[in-house]
Order: C-alpha cells, then sequence, then structure tokens
C-alpha cells in the first residue's frame, strides 16, 4: 500500500469540526446563549426551545445589546468584546465568555439570527448566519436588548444530527442548564420555555430560596436549610478540636461556602439535584458532590440523593477554568482542601438544624 497524501482540510470543514467541539447538542447552545445574556448585564433572560432545542432555540435578554456596526463582529471567529489579549486572561476574566467563538460556531452549524437594540439606540438591527455564510445587516424592530434565534441545529452535520437524542432527553439537557443558571443568578429573572409551555420562572428578587421555589417546587425549597460557612467560623464556636484543625492546615484555598441543601429526607434518585459553583460558574465536579454527600453521613437512605445549591469561593489563581471549552470542569491547586471545606460547611448546617448527629472530631 502506497503511503497515503497529506491534504489540508477546506475552511468549511475546518470550521465544522471546530463547532463540534463547542456545540455538542442543543444545551450547549443555550449555555453560551444564557452566558452571552449575564455577560451582557440583563435582568431578564427568556428561553423558548422547540423539541427539545433541535428544531429551535431562542433567548431573550435585556442587557447592553449590541451596536449595529458590532453585529458582524459578534458572529465573526475568534472576535471578543471580553478581553484583549492573554494577559488579560492571566490576570483572571471575569465575565463567563472569552473565547469569541461561541456565535461563530454556532452560527456555522445552523440557522443564526442576531437581532439587538441598545437601549438607547433608536433601532434595532438583526444579522443572520446561515450554515457560516454571513448575511447582510438589515433594520429589525426590536425591544432593547438582544435575542438570538438558532434554527436547524446540526442541519448540514448530519453525523452530529444523528447523535442528538430524543426530544424528551434534549430537553432535559436544556432544563439543566436553564435551572443551573437561574439558581446562580437569583437576582436575574430566567424563564423557560418548551414548546409554548413554560416550564419555570424565576422571580430575580435576589432571593435563592424564592428561586429554588420557582424552579424545584414548594416542597423542596421548605426542605432547604442555609449554607454559610467561612474559615475560622468553627475557631468562633470555641471548638478546640477545629481551632487545632486549622492550625494544622495553614493554607485556605477556600474562602467561602454558602447555598442551600435539602433535609435528608428530601431526596431523588440521582445525583443531578447536587449542585455546585465555583466563582459562580457552574460546575460539575464530583469532588464537590461527594464532598456534599459525606457531610449527610448516614443519614441518607441507600441510593437517594439531597438537593444542593453550593457556592464556593475560592481565590482566582487557584482555580483553573480554561481547562475545555465547554467549561463544566475546573481543576483546583488544593482539591482536598476545597473537598474538606465543602464537607465542613454542610456538615455545620447540618448539624446545626439537629439533622445529623455529632461524630468524632473533624480534620
Ligand atoms: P464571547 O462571549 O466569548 O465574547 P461570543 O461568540 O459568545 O464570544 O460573543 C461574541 C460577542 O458578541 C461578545 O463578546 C459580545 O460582545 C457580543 N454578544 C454576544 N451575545 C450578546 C448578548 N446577548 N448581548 C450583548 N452582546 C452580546
Ligand atoms: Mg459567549
Amino acid at each position: 500500500m502506497d503511503p497515503p497524501n497529506i491534504e489540508r482540510l477546506d475552511e468549511q470543514t475546518v470550521q465544522r469540526i471546530a463547532a463540534g467541539e463547542v456545540v455538542e447538542r442543543p444545551a450547549s447552545v443555550v449555555k453560551e446563549l444564557i452566558e452571552n445574556s449575564l455577560d451582557a448585564g440583563a435582568s431578564r433572560i427568556a428561553v423558548a426551545v422547540e423539541a427539545g432545542g433541535t428544531a429551535g432555540i431562542r433567548v431573550r435578554d435585556d442587557g447592553v445589546g449590541i451596536a449595529e456596526d458590532q453585529l458582524e463582529a459578534a458572529v465573526a471567529e475568534h472576535a471578543t468584546s471580553k478581553i484583549g489579549d492573554i494577559d488579560d486572561l492571566d490576570r483572571g476574566v471575569s465575565t463567563l465568555g472569552f473565547r469569541g467563538e461561541a456565535l461563530y460556531t454556532v452560527g456555522a452549524v445552523s440557522r443564526l439570527t442576531v437581532r439587538s437594540r441598545p437601549p438607547d439606540a433608536d433601532a434595532g438591527a438583526e444579522i443572520t448566519v446561515d450554515g457560516g455564510d454571513i448575511g447582510e445587516i438589515r433594520p429589525a424592530g426590536c425591544p432593547a436588548g438582544t435575542t438570538v434565534e438558532v434554527e436547524d441545529l446540526f442541519f448540514n452535520t448530519p453525523a452530529r444530527k444523528k447523535f442528538l437524542k430524543r426530544t424528551a432527553t434534549e430537553f432535559d439537557h436544556v432544563n439543566t442548564v436553564a435551572t443551573s443558571y437561574a439558581l446562580a443568578n437569583p437576582d436575574v429573572a430566567v424563564s423557560l420555555e418548551h414548546a409554548g409551555r413554560e416550564t419555570f420562572a424565576t422571580e430575580g428578587n435576589g432571593d435563592l430560596r424564592s428561586a429554588v421555589l420557582a424552579v424545584y417546587g414548594r416542597e423542596v425549597a421548605e426542605s432547604m436549610i442555609d449554607v454559610e460557612w467561612t474559615p475560622g467560623d468553627d475557631e468562633i464556636d470555641g471548638s478546640a478540636e477545629s481551632a487545632e484543625t486549622l492550625e494544622s492546615d495553614d493554607a485556605q484555598p477556600v474562602a467561602r461556602v454558602t447555598g442551600l441543601v435539602s433535609h435528608p429526607e428530601t431526596t431523588r434518585s440521582t445525583r443531578e439535584y447536587l449542585s455546585t459553583y465555583v466563582n459562580g460558574r457552574y460546575v460539575t465536579a464530583s469532588a464537590l458532590r461527594d464532598a456534599t454527600l459525606q457531610a449527610y453521613g448516614g443519614q441518607l437512605a441507600p441510593d437517594r440523593y439531597p438537593f444542593a445549591v453550593l457556592f464556593v469561593e475560592v481565590p482566582p489563581g487557584d482555580v483553573d477554568v480554561n481547562v475545555h471549552p465547554r467549561k463544566l470542569e475546573v481543576r483546583f491547586d488544593e482539591e482536598p482542601a476545597v473537598r474538606s471545606a465543602v464537607e465542613t460547611a454542610v456538615e455545620s448546617a447540618l448539624l446545626d438544624h439537629g439533622l445529623i448527629r455529632s461524630t468524632a472530631p473533624r480534620g
């Protein structure tokens, strides 16, 4: 057999392969669009999907908007308003996005419309991208803010389209994403609609318990207890054993753990209701879920899992969020310390409410 020729892929193929790295399914699009709305300072974000997002996705916000002459840049490759260079990234980014690739890649594998009007602009404008072809900018009547519509996701990448699951499964993923951002941002009114029916709508009044009520319902909201812990809290309790623990590990990689966890009897059969956030970002860190479960001691029935909405704050330099474009994973410099902080925080909340028994000295 002759050795093969090595050829450079054409632009369009490169574009579609790259898109597949970021956009795996409708829920990944919803994630990117919600993050953009949050970065734009929105106080209301309305998400609506059709057929689990496979047929259509619309995210509307009341954020700063995109000026007409910036619309083309917004959908262009590697174009972002959020960082200027690598030094900005090293200093730590406060926005959820920074790669400037979401709208570009979504536009490569769907029919994308971005319609926007900055609050003080007289008129709105829109731009359409059809499978990577950027169209003309047209005037559009619209409220202040931005609406992004994505239709026919993966219409030009049949291989990826084939991997989409049933509508119900895709919608589950969309719901998980929308829920996690709604809980992380109780000061933003987030709503989700599937095929014209409202799934949930948070009030955006800044109260986490009220957001939990909107997404999980009354029974769960009423069973939630507050977690509020900063390193050193145990010392204030005057507990000698905890003071020793603090002395023995001088590094304090965790600044704070706050949020809500459910009563040990308010559970479900999967771990998916254990939501953890690091510096405001939703992460799927099994270490943090495990630490939360650990704190319940023997109080959970076999194969039952509580609800939790936990925010862990660590110094920005101690966590790497630049691990993967989908950014659901993080790397901690000191994972064992973060784990133990989460466990201690949940444990002391449960202890305070008499929901677990005090065990052997911690540490
Ligand atoms: P990134 O978020 O990484 O900058 P995106 O491709 O997601 O990249 O968005 C490109 C740019 O378009 C953003 O930097 C921002 O300036 C603008 N943009 C996107 N979505 C919105 C929105 N909902 N409101 C205002 N500006 C937006
Ligand atoms: Mg973005």
